[in-house]
């Protein structure tokens, strides 16, 4: 069987998470849970993987089992604190009021007491993602395995960071907004470069320096696909 976080994605994403577990039967139990719901789950066995993990993948939501074999879960917490505001979920066998409170005010964000159904931390994880977002509407688009943060300016693929100019990343954004739909010169040229008229030429040649950051070609495309004489269309990857 594989991995549960190498299953084939069709539909959008909700979130990255991270999971740091040493269990490896409750880590993938908790991943199993979390993929059904459409979260893009990672996992990692000790503390310093959880933190490279972090560093490298930008998780939105880290769920951090504190009996690790490396770290004690204060002192993982900690470090990831130094590096990171994502939201922490905190994982504990102990219903130990004093060592919960120390945990939440040394920035944990909320704690489930184990044994957990799925159910139960996909819906803590979906609070935290609620009240981690900024007020006033969506700000991080997602399409399968891309996301793009409006509020942070940062593109993501598969978890990897974009190096995007401004542009592209304008140009990335509008076509994520409206995912699915065919996108016209003429409404890229208005919406994105704000001018009224212009040379399609300069259009084409960013959509194509987008597509070779995507790291796919007009001939097999994966996410852009120009339609010909019409525009562009950003579509999840078949
Ligand atoms: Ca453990």
């Amino acid at each position: 069987m594989p991995h549960p976080a190498l299953a084939i994605r069709t539909v959008a994403i909700v979130a990255r998470v991270l999971i740091v577990e040493d269990d490896p039967q409750v880590r993938s139990a908790m991943a199993a849970d979390l993929t059904e719901r459409a979260y893009a789950v990672r996992t990692a066995g000790t503390a310093l993987d959880g933190i490279r993990e972090v560093t490298h993948h930008h998780p939105e939501v880290i769920v951090l089992d504190l009996g690790l074999p490396d770290l004690d879960g204060g002192q993982a917490l900690k470090m990831i604190r130094a590096i990171t505001a994502t939201p922490v979920l905190v994982a504990t066998a102990r219903d130990e009021e004093a060592e919960i409170i120390r945990l939440l005010n040394a920035g944990a964000d909320d704690y489930v007491v184990k044994p957990f159904s799925g159910e139960h931390l996909a819906a803590r994880i979906a609070a935290l993602l609620r009240r981690a977002a900024p007020q006033g509407g969506t700000a991080v688009l997602t399409v399968a395995g891309l996301s793009v943060d409006l509020a942070r300016r940062e593109a993501l693929l598969d978890g990897r960071r974009l190096e995007l100019t401004r542009r592209e990343f304008d140009l990335l954004a509008y076509l994520a907004a409206r995912a699915g739909e065919v996108v016209t010169r003429r409404e890229l040229r208005t919406e994105v470069w704000h001018q009224s008229y212009g040379d399609d030429q300069t259009i084409d040649v960013h959509v194509s320096w987008l597509r070779r950051k995507l790291g796919e070609t007009a001939a097999a495309p994966r996410y852009l696909h120009t339609v010909r004489g019409v525009g562009v269309k950003l579509d999840p990857p078949q």
